[in-house]
């Protein structure tokens, strides 16, 4: 592991002027990620620039009546928040479908929506990586690819995003705010992640240095009816192999508002807009459901190994509908 020189910084000005001096310097959230990735040589920072100090911890509504989420909240703080859990209980399952207690407690807002991808050739430095090395190949596309992207690849990568909050903040039009030496920014989630096309090591949008400040919910009526479905290989403390965040208004037996996005599917987090277009309107039951995901699911391009996610997706959407619209006559 390299040696790496470590600050503390205390207010944003402060950080983002630590990181623009050093640029072999990175951001530390909870260090549950980078620090994985500095131990196995993937990550090689010369400095770490800790944020966990900064006055970025504070989840408050918005004049708008949405959310505003610090980007040093904890992942364990951000489940537990009675505004999430009453207003955006898809965000508080798929917080807590995420990692164990012990990481939740570390991770940050931050951090998990820059996390790495978990492809065993990206994080394995003997293996040719076009992420972690451009221009090295893809190793997955013929070898170990059966938790790999049926959405959204290309010839050069086919890896898929972990995160798992990350999934419900796409479904809930969340936008990401930041800070740079030019000031602020931001960023809707649906323009945050880039296409992985030939440059799968440019994984977002986010300006050189940028500084995470935080995540910005919209006012959502149609989130405090909300799921967030996880299907893993093993029952806790695992990635997901395919998963399912949505929101549904039905009134009077339609579809009257709704939210779907899919994870473990694609290099982002994948908002499901065709099939939100098909059920918009739609009788809310199984038959539409079904549609739906098989619109959405009509650009996948599964490879040898993992085509089983297109059947997997397919009732998981099913399913999760099926249970809000049940509940919702209840
Ligand atoms: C065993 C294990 C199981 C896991 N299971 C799951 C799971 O099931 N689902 C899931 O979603 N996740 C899972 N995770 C991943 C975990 O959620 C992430 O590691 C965590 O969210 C990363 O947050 P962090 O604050 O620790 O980020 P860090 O590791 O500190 O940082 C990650 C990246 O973000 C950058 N960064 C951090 N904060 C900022 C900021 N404010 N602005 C700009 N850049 C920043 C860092 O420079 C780094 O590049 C698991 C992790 C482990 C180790
Ligand atoms: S899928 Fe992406 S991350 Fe995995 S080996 Fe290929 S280029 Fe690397």
């Amino acid at each position: 592991m390299r040696e790496f020189g470590y600050q503390r910084a205390h207010d944003v000005a402060g950080a983002v002027a630590l990181l623009g001096a050093d640029p072999e310097a990175r951001f530390l959230g909870g260090g549950t990620n980078l620090v994985d990735l500095m131990k196995t040589g993937v990550e090689r920072p010369a400095r770490l620039v800790d944020v966990r100090e900064l006055p970025l911890d504070g989840i408050e509504v918005t004049e708008d009546g949405g959310l505003r989420i610090g980007a040093t909240v904890t992942n364990s703080d951000l489940a537990a928040h009675p505004e999430v859990r009453r207003r955006y209980p898809v965000l508080t399952q798929a917080v807590l479908a995420g990692a164990s207690g012990q990481l939740r407690n570390m991770a940050t807002v931050g951090g998990n929506l820059l996390q790495r991808t978990r492809c065993g050739y990206f994080t394995d430095v003997t293996q040719p990586c076009n992420k972690r090395t451009p221009g090295s190949g893809c190793p997955a596309i013929e070898g170990e690819h059966h938790n790999h992207a049926i959405l959204g690849a290309s010839a050069h990568c086919v890896a898929v995003h972990p995160s798992d909050m990350g999934v419900a903040l796409t479904a809930l039009d969340a936008v990401v705010t930041y800070e740079t030496a030019d000031g602020p920014g931001e960023l809707p989630l649906d323009d945050f992640y880039l296409p992985v096309g030939d440059t799968p090591h440019r994984e977002t949008a986010l300006p050189p240095g940028a500084l995470i400040t935080g995540v910005t919910l919209p006012p959502a009526p149609v989130a405090a009816h909300s799921r967030y479905r996880k299907v893993r290989e093993r029952a806790s403390y695992a990635f997901a192999i395919g998963s399912v965040a949505a929101a549904l208004d039905v009134q009077d037996g339609a579809v009257r508002d709704v939210r779907l996005a899919f994870g473990a599917v694609a290099s982002r987090p994948w908002r499901a807009r065709a099939a939100e277009q098909v059920l918009t309107g739609a009788p809310a039951d199984a038959e539409t459901f079904a549609a739906a995901a098989d619109a959405e699911l009509a650009a996948a391009d599964p490879l040898p190994h993992n085509a089983y996610k297109v059947t997997l997706i397919r009732n998981l959407v099913v399913a999760v509908l099926t249970e809000l619209t049940e509940e919702a006559a209840r």
